[in-house]
């Protein structure tokens, strides 16, 4: 047998096991996995030297062509944005105030021509005649996840086209999800009025610091969306994700999974396990839902453990300065940089403070998203006939994160200055090198838009 690629000398984890074998890669995808010291003819070999070996990260979560680059443009930049993190698979929510229909294929196609990882697209339902097109939108595109916004209602619609919706409206779309195989509703869970009422003192007070956002989006009116939407799915009997869920403190209940024939699965994303509200970074710090206390930042490493958080994902928003704004009431909501956020900030205060192991983080990171996505096990696994798309870790690489080693077109970040001990050594994605030794060494783009079946 020859190969394209053979990495030996790697630790393979899986969420079960840790194996020591070598990788045969051909054609983008893993075709043997060889006792150690076994060893195969191949047009180039890589030395993992013993390190740990994970399925490339799934980042199930983050907003392309909506800030200072077209959508083609972001899937350039993010995309070399996402394998300085290990990530191999991108899972964008794309937008549209008109018919997906007619955008759609441009999209996929952005994806072929710029993209160095593959893309699995969420579609972001703000209008009703949008929910008309979602059995449309699964049947001609692959599209199997419809997402829709409880919050970004009046003063808070988004220059990017989100805009909440009412109770009535998720709900006709949870029925039209329903009657979709294997589709699944995402919702942004606040309450808006809630939020409505709590901001007022902040506003007039003219606060810029960002806990008076955070504490402005009450904690109490999160988790009520958040249970009255798992009710709506359980009524309709859908599989519903929260997504970006920053409460470590009463989410608990979400561990249950399961409500009637509804099934939930929940996101968190590396900013709310590296940043508190009260350690103020001004607008720079403006995301919803928002940073939350101490208290749950650490209460939230407990419940990745717990089974109560299932996936990561980065809601990374490109934005540069200017498109991001100044003044907290005004400014775009959203963290810059954060695909390439989810391996080190795991590592580093996971794995290094003993928080978690390294064989959750990837169920967190790959095995759990690829399952509830349905590409498991072409992603999300190292196993033969899997994708060839993996990174070597470095446990003992210190990186100090700033903007040329983040690779992505934001001109900002709360990151800048943090200290990563554990990076990504080397990023294969479908069986090419794209990341190696700090650079991004892709030649050309190789990503794919992966259409999902029932
Ligand atoms: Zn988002």
């Amino acid at each position: 047998m020859t190969a394209d690629l053979f990495v030996k000398g790697a630790r393979v984890v899986k969420p079960d096991a840790v194996v020591e074998c070598g990788l045969a890669i051909r054609e983008g995808v893993i075709v043997a996995a060889l006792a150690p010291g076994e060893t195969v003819d191949a047009r180039r070999t890589i030395d993992a030297g013993g390190r740990y070996v994970l399925p490339g990260l799934l980042d199930t979560h983050l907003h392309l062509g909506t800030a200072a680059q077209s959508f083609d443009g972001d899937c350039a930049s993010e995309s070399r944005h996402a394998v300085t993190g290990g990530v191999t698979t991108l899972l964008p929510f794309v937008i549209t105030r008109g018919s997906y229909v007619e955008v759609l294929p441009e999209m996929q196609k952005a994806v072929a021509a710029g993209s160095l990882v593959d893309m699995v697209f969420h579609a972001i339902i703000t209008r009703e005649a949008q929910i008309e097109e979602i059995p449309r939108l699964a049947h001609e595109f692959g599209v199997r996840s419809f997402t829709t916004f409880m919050a970004y209602k009046g003063r808070e619609i988004s220059p990017s086209g989100i805009q909440g919706m009412s109770d009535d409206q998720i709900f006709s779309v949870f029925r039209q999800v329903a009657k979709i195989l294997g589709a699944i509703a995402i919702v942004h869970c606040e309450n808006m009025e809630m939020i409505e009422l709590h901001q007022q003192p902040f506003i007039a007070a003219n606060r810029q610091d960002t806990a008076a956002w955070s504490d402005a989006r009450p904690v109490f009116g999160e988790l009520e969306a958040i249970r009255r939407m798992v009710a709506f799915a359980e009524a309709v009997g859908i599989e519903l994700l929260i997504p970006h869920m920053g409460v470590g403190l009463g989410s608990e209940f979400l561990r249950q999974k399961a409500w009637g024939r509804g099934r939930v699965a929940t996101e968190t994303c590396p900013h709310y396990l590296l940043f508190d509200k009260d350690t103020d970074r001004g607008v720079m710090g403006k995301v919803n839902p928002p940073l939350r206390s101490v208290e749950h930042v650490e209460a939230l490493w407990q419940r990745l453990v717990d089974g109560t958080v299932d996936v990561l994902g980065s809601d990374h928003c490109p934005f540069t300065k200017a498109v991001k704004g100044t003044d907290l009431w005004s400014a775009r909501a959203g963290i810059t940089a954060g695909s390439a956020m989810i391996l080190p900030v795991l590592l580093t205060e996971g794995m290094r403070r003993g928080r978690l192991g390294i064989q959750r983080v990837v169920e967190l990171t790959s095995a759990n998203a690829a399952r509830l996505f349905g590409l498991y096990p072409r992603k999300g696994a190292l196993e033969v006939g899997s994708d060839a798309d993996l990174v070597i870790v470095d446990l003992d690489r210190e990186v100090k994160v700033d903007l040329r080693t983040l690779n992505s077109v934001v001109d900002f970040s709360p990151y800048e200055g943090w200290v990563a001990r554990g990076w990504a050594d080397t990023t294969i994605a479908g069986g090419q090198v794209v990341y190696e030794k700090g650079e991004v060494v892709a030649e050309r783009p190789r990503g794919r838009y992966l259409a999902r079946g029932g």
